[in-house]
Parts: structure tokens; sequence; C-alpha cells
């Protein structure tokens, strides 16, 4: 007997077996089971000639439905199984590639009355949404619907003006009749100006939501924890559940979301599809929030990056190429390649050794108004403290990133991951060739750039740092908003936030 377990768990244990017919029936009969990773269907009338099973793998479900035959003559019960499945590359080429739907009803017909039939058809769907939700399960388990929690209430903030303006037809011709299937109900509201949904999140009753949902580019998530961190309740409120459907320009998060799943780096709608079978999935992990003061006072909340010289120069003004899509930043960089300026700056950190995770500062900022205490800095007027570390220099770029993706092709710091308490501070010094640095940014598409060692590139992770701009002009940003120019610090707020990343112990096939 061979014991070892294939990619979808075949061999492992069966939760649940059974015999059904199929809708539209035209007389196949097929064998059910059902393992902790994935659906195995094999056809017994009409008989194959190849024992060949189709294997649906759970990571590709959203949701599960019963339902019952308008003929009240019909005593058969029914389920169906919703999957996105990628579509084989093969007959794509060309065609638009990506997830397809994929739904599968079963006809449960083993007993003579309706109410035997719906009873197991239940028992079928919830064991299928309890695995989907990573709700445990096992052979010793006595499944009943009881085990779901109640479907969830997500708001969901959409931005029609982001990326392309594709956003609300993408939600309403993708994301909505998915999240539908995975029993999720929403209030969809569609943002009317910047800042719009900030306030929103200010003003909401968090008890009636059990997450929200930026559909739009990293600008409007970054609006939706400021407003969280905003309440007087900010302690209770950030641990509110935040997802991104990535329809913007600028999709990092998305782009780290998709790649933390082992999923292959995809931009536009496929990118949209991978984030939202994930957001079916429902799991969430911490996400580290960054603290970031500037000279007027200022203090915001950040989970992407800060950014100085040629990132936030592109990233600016590549405004103008908006109607690209992702594709905006590809021709930003070539146009900034061909003036490539350098800025001269001042950048403090302090290095993340385990020695430092903890040391709060004497004289170190106290939170005026919600949010933590920033323990590890001192005001911006003030010298650093003594263990931090200066470079001063002229600069191509200044990054500090905690996400693995700068955009969702951009694999900028394969190091980070969303809870690791660490922002990677990366920086370029003046002297690198122009080819050189052609050279790191195609790489960074598939996030080799570290491996080819070139001496201007430098990554340090910290976990505060302090960039104080020497040269008089020039564009910050922060979660690529831009920001007001001149010195800026932050520290690191480990796991603050709470990320709906979908990932349990279901992997996601690549395709
Ligand atoms: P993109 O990735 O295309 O830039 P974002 O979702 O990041 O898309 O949004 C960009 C900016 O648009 C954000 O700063 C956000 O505050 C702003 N915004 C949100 N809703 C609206 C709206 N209805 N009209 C104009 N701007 C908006
Ligand atoms: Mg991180």
């Amino acid at each position: 007997m061979n014991l070892a377990l294939g990619p979808y768990g075949e061999g492992a244990e069966t939760l649940l077996h059974g015999e059904f017919g199929a809708y539209p029936s035209k007389g196949s009969r097929y064998a059910l089971s059902l393992t902790q990773m994935a659906l195995h269907i094999q056809r017994l009338v009409p008989k194959p000639e190849t024992d060949q099973r189709t294997v649906v793998p759970l990571a590709e479900v959203v949701g599960c439905h019963t339902l019952r035959s308008r003929a009240p003559t019909d005593r058969a019960a029914y389920f169906s199984v919703y999957a996105y499945p990628l579509k084989k590359r093969k007959v794509a080429v060309g065609l638009g590639r990506g997830r397809q739907r994929a739904a599968r009803t079963f006809q449960v017909d083993g007993a003579d009355d309706y109410e035997k039939n719906q009873a197991v058809a239940e028992k079928w769907a919830a064991a299928i949404k309890c695995l989907v939700l990573g709700i445990p399960v096992s052979s010793e388990t006595e499944i009943a619907p009881s085990l779901l929690p109640r479907p969830r209430r997500l708001l969901l903030l959409l931005n029609p003006f982001g990326g392309r303006g594709l956003a609300l037809q993408w939600c309403q011709t993708h994301v909505l009749p998915m999240i539908t299937e995975a029993d999720i109900s929403f209030n969809l509201i569609q943002t009317e100006r910047p800042n719009h949904a900030r306030e929103l999140v200010k003003g909401i009753n968090l008890a009636e939501w059990d997450g929200i949902v930026a559909i739009s580019g990293d600008g409007l998530l970054y609006e939706v924890l400021n407003g969280l961190m905003e309440r007087h309740d900010w302690e209770e409120a950030i641990k509110m559940p935040v997802g991104i459907l990535p329809s913007g320009s600028g999709n990092a998060l998305a782009g780290a979301i998709n790649c933390n799943a082992g999923l292959e780096q995809v931009l536009g709608l496929e990118l949209l599809l991978n984030c939202t079978l994930l957001l079916c999935h429902a799991a969430v992990a911490p996400l580290d929030l960054v603290a970031i003061t500037m000279a007027s006072g200022a203090r915001c909340f950040s989970c992407l990056s800060v950014a100085w010289g040629f990132v936030s120069d592109v990233d600016i003004e590549s405004e103008k190429y908006r109607h690209m899509g992702a594709a905006r930043f590809t021709l930003g960089t070539l146009v900034r390649l061909a003036s490539m300026h350098t800025y001269r700056g001042r950048l403090s950190y302090l290095p993340a050794t385990d020695a430092t995770t903890h040391r709060p500062i004497s004289r170190s900022i106290t939170a005026r108004v919600g949010g933590p205490p920033d323990e590890l800095l001192v005001p911006l007027g003030q010298p650093v403290p003594g263990s931090w570390m200066t470079v001063e220099d002229n600069f191509v770029l200044v990054l500090a990133i905690y996400q693995s993706h700068l955009g969702a092709d951009l694999f900028t710091a394969p190091f980070a991951r969303f809870d690791d308490g660490l922002i990677h501070l990366c920086f370029i010094k003046a002297g690198i060739s122009r080819a050189a640095l052609i050279r790191l940014f195609l790489a960074m598409e598939k996030g080799s750039h570290f491996e080819q060692e070139c001496p201007h590139l430098v990554h340090v992770p910290v976990r505060a740092f302090r960039l104080e701009p020497l040269t008089r002009k020039g564009i910050l940003t922060v979660d690529g908003e831009r920001v007001e120019y001149g010195p800026i610090q932050g520290q690191v707020h480990q796991g603050l936030a709470r990320l709906i990343t979908g990932v349990n112990r279901l992997k996601i096939a690549s395709g």
C-alpha cells in the first residue's frame, strides 16, 4: 500500500465519501471523496476507460451552496461547488489568462425522501466550507452546518478613479459574484473624493463589520488604516481585518499578498481574481505598521514604504500616464533614467539587532493623539540617539520598505514579511552607472537584484530611521502618496494591524 501523499493529499484521510448523480444529469454517476486538501471526483457511469479522476483543490474553491429542484416530485437534493481554477496556459495564449469559474453540481438521491437527501447535501456543503475557511475538521468530527461561523460582513470601499477606472466594472463582473458564492454579505460604497474613505472609517460602528476591504490601489487602504488609527478607540479599531482587491495602478500590497500565497506574480485582472479568491478564504495575519512623523508634527501610519529620489520621482511624475495602468511606472522609469538625478541627504537608522528590539528611550515621543508612543524616536529637532548609525551621502534613491513588493511586478524586498517587525532600508548611492541602475530595475521583477551584488545598492534591516534631505527640492512619498518635503522619521510597530491574506494551510496552485 502506498501511503505517500500527492500534491493534493491523495492517499490522505477521507473525510466524506459518497456516490451522487450530476446536474445536468445525462445519466452520469460519480464517486466523490473529500480530503483536507481536495475534492476527488471519479466518474462511475458511464464507465470511463481509464481510472481518471478530477481533483478540485479546495484552495481554488470559494464556496458551496445547497439547492432544491423546483419540481415538487423531485426528491433529490443538490449541492454546487464553486471553483476558480487557472486556465491552462496552452489554450489561453493570447486570449487572456487567469482564473475561470468552474461550478459543479451534484445530485444527492440516495434516500427516498427529500429531507434525508437534503441533510446529506448540507453535510457536504458544511464540510467543504469549513475546509475553505480553515475551520479544523477531521474524520472524527461530527460535520454539521453548526460548525460554521455566521456569514462574514464586509465593508467594501471602491475608488472609481483608481488605476484605469475599471474598478467598478471589474467589481460587478468578477468580485461580487465570487464573494456571493463565498456567503459574504457586503455593503459597497464608492468613494466620492480623496479622504472620503478615511472619514467614513472614522465614523462607522465597528461591531457591524468583520472586515474592511479597499477595491482600489494602495492609496485607499492607506486611508482606511489611518482612519482606524485616528479613532479614539484606535487600539481596538486597528484590529479590524483589512483587505485589498487590487484595481488601482499601484498595487504593492496586493502583490505581496499574492506572493505570500505562493502564487505566480501577475498583474491586472489576474491579480484581482487571485486576491478575491484569497479574500474568500478569510485567513487573517498580523501586519506591521510604521508610524511616520514629519517636520510639521504631522504623524501618519504607513504599511508599505517611504521613498525619496528615483522611486518617488517616478511614482509622482508618472501620474500623468495614469490611463496606462501599471505600465505607467515602466514608462516613468524610462523617462526618469534619461535624466538621473542624485540627492544629498543624511540617513540615520537603528539597526535591527535583537538587543535593540525593545529599548525605549527616555526622551521618546509620546503620542499626542491616538496611536502607540514611538518609544524609539526622539523629536526631529534633536540629534538621533547614540545607538543609531548615520550615513551622509549623495543618493540616487532611499527606500524604506516593509513589504515584499513596491508594485505588483516589483519584487523589491523578497525577504520582507508582513509582521517581521522590520523596516528594510534600501538605498542606492550616487556613482552607479545608468546601465547598472537599469539592470537592477529589470532584475527587480523577479526579485534577483540583490544577487547582482551591486556595490552601490545597500540593504539594512532597521527598527527606526530618520531621513534628512539636504538637497533643497525633491519628492517624498509615504505609501506612494506625496507628503511634505523635509526631514521625516519612522519606527515600526510590529503586527499592529490585521491583514486578510487568505492563507491558512491550503496552498493555491500556481499553474
Ligand atoms: P491608484 O493606485 O490608481 O493611485 P488609489 O486607490 O491608490 O489608486 O487612489 C489614488 C488616490 O485617489 C488616493 O489618494 C485616494 O485618496 C484618492 N481617491 C479616492 N477616492 C477618490 C475619488 N472618488 N475621486 C478622486 N480621488 C479619490
Ligand atoms: Mg515587514
